[in-house]
């Protein structure tokens, strides 16, 4: 089987997860905790919306015809603020004065803005015609009681936060966080807070692991380093299993020590596939052990994130109930020329400058897969597709925020 493209990779992860699902477990959190999670079941409005014919404007409410020869001269029979109740119902030739929010009149189907009025005591002179319905949103023209307003499944930015604060979700039914066992092999890999022998290096993967899963709604289980022993390695992934989700960092190379394939393949996985045509990242293991997905990441920690990101996070979603895991681009204009041999997608560290419009990226240099202080110097990452070989300076070029 030859190496599958990211996007295709992502596509095996999204079907072989949504095989292994079962029921997602539900809790009740407050309004301000949902924030983040995915909302676990389907929320339907309590009423209305606008519940009331409500003014956009600061303004007099009329019936449009009335209006539609201008200036038009007509009576104030009262005024209505926001948070009354409207005690009028217009006759022709009449208009209440209505604040922003508040409810119109009774046969109002427009508000005229004040800007365009003049007031002479009991009588206002509007010099605007207007449609019928413009200024005024009528009750139910946005969303009818009952009607489905969020499905399950979907994550709660701060826009459906807005939704579930506006039809009553003072608590909100969300999706059980999933587990995600982190487990990181390698003998020359030493826990952050120890100090390594100069051929030793620490564990920074299992606590980027964490942040990156933390960040996409799972809860990380760091289990202790694997040394590069079948017999440890087996019995820390077996630990890692009874997780929703093991990921693992390093050990799935080609060298005489990478463990983690054999491992799995004793404890019998089902392997979908072992490489993803993307650098970095090429070896990129993905298989199940029973009902378990389990991902074995490179160990160059720019590998283990970039793999993370572009499709171990697919898993994470889909475990944490929801029901897509879009990745988000966006394009921007390459400062300097770029080219590479276009066998692989490249995910480039790189800084995004500039804003909406005019935004420019530019590759961070950096020493390879292992420099870690470049890859933080970096905004984001520039996607050079394996469909292109070479850009100059000023062409657009896609980019994926961190
Ligand atoms: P491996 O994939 O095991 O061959 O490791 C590739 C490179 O990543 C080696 O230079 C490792 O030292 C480094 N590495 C492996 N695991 C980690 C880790 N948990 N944190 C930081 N670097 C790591
Ligand atoms: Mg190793």
């Amino acid at each position: 089987m030859s190496p599958l493209r990211f996007d295709e990779a992502r596509s095996v992860v999204f079907a072989r997860v949504r095989e292994m699902l079962g029921d997602p477990q539900l809790e009740t959190v407050s309004l301000d905790e949902a924030h983040g999670r995915v909302l676990g079941r389907d929320v339907r409005s309590d009423r209305d919306y606008p519940p009331f014919n409500r003014s956009a404007r600061d303004g007099f409410a009329v019936i449009a015809a009335d209006v539609a020869q201008v200036p038009a001269e007509l009576e104030l029979i009262g005024e209505t603020r926001a948070g009354e109740p409207s005690l009028f119902a217009l006759e022709p030739g009449q208009t209440v004065e209505i604040m922003t929010g508040a409810p119109g009149p009774r046969n109002a189907d427009a508000v005229v803005m004040v800007e365009h009025s003049t007031r002479n005591g009991p009588r206002v002179t509007l010099h605007r015609s207007i449609a019928s319905g413009r200024n005024l949103i009528m009750a139910g023209s946005e969303t009818r009681r009952g009607q489905l307003v969020m499905s399950a499944g979907r994550r709660i930015g701060y826009a459906q936060t807005a939704l579930l604060g506006t039809v009553g979700c003072a608590e909100v039914t969300v999706c059980r966080r999933p587990e995600i066992a982190i487990l990181s092999t390698g003998d020359e890999v030493l826990p952050v807070d120890s100090q390594p022998e100069p051929y030793q290096i620490r564990n920074s993967n299992a606590h980027s692991l964490a942040a990156q899963i933390s960040r996409r709604g799972g809860l990380p289980r760091i289990l202790p380093v694997a040394r590069d022993r079948l017999d440890e390695t087996r019995e820390l992934i077996e630990d890692g299993l009874r997780s929703d989700l093991l990921i693992l960092s390093g050990g799935v190379s080609m060298g005489k020590h990478d463990l983690v394939e054999e491992v799995l393949s004793d404890l019998g996985a089902e392997i979908f596939f072992t490489k993803v045509r993307i650098q970095p990242g090429k070896p990129l293991v993905f298989g199940r052990v029973g009902g378990t997905p389990v991902f074995g990441l490179p160990g160059n920690p720019l590998s283990t994130m970039v793999t993370f990101e572009v499709v171990a996070s697919v898993a994470v979603d889909l475990l944490g109930g929801a029901t897509d895991s879009p990745l988000r681009f966006r394009g921007a204009r390459l400062a300097a020329p770029f080219r590479h041999k276009p066998v692989l997608t490249r995910f480039i560290g790189a800084v995004l400058e500039g804003d909406y419009g005019d935004a420019t990226v530019r590759p961070e240099r950096g020493q390879g897969s292992g420099d870690v202080a470049a890859f933080a110097r970096a905004n984001c990452l520039m996607v050079a597709s394996d469909a292109q070989a070479s850009w100059d300076a000023g062409d657009w070029i896609e980019v994926m925020r961190l």
